[in-house]
């Protein structure tokens, strides 16, 4: 990835322009400035949380499935500042990156659709036949 590019749309872009309906990722390298979520439970919302300064990116793992019929990528990632302190939540839109060294991993067959869930107010997976 070129420095620059936004983390989660430059993964989603690879995804989509290849297809890839149902696989996972694993990310390691560094960001120029990071924004995570946190997923309150009461209120069924995301919290965003924006860090400004450059961070390691010690670890990305997520997956990618269907939803609303298009490749969608759900990654997790924990960022370590400075002294070692480690940030970590849900990957959300405008985590920069300043370097990033991927691996998708594809998977055939099985087809795993996003619907949204009246129990956890989420889109999670609902098997298709
Ligand atoms: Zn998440």
């Amino acid at each position: 990835m070129k420095p620059g590019v936004d983390l989660l749309e430059e993964i989603t872009k690879i995804c989509q322009e290849r297809n890839i309906h149902l696989g996972s990722i694993e990310a390691i390298g560094a960001v120029q400035k990071a924004s995570i979520a946190f997923y309150n439970q009461t209120k069924r919302d995301y919290v965003i949380m924006t860090i400004n300064e450059p961070l390691e990116m010690t670890s990305l793992t997520g997956n990618i499935s269907i939803k609303d019929g298009k490749p969608f990528v759900h990654a997790h990632v924990t960022l370590a500042d400075s002294t070692g302190n480690v940030y970590g939540g849900h990957l959300a839109p405008g985590t920069i990156v300043f370097a990033c060294e991927f691996i998708i991993k594809t998977f055939d067959g099985l087809m795993l659709e996003r619907r949204f869930d009246e129990d956890t107010g989420l889109s999670l997976w609902s098997l298709q036949e």
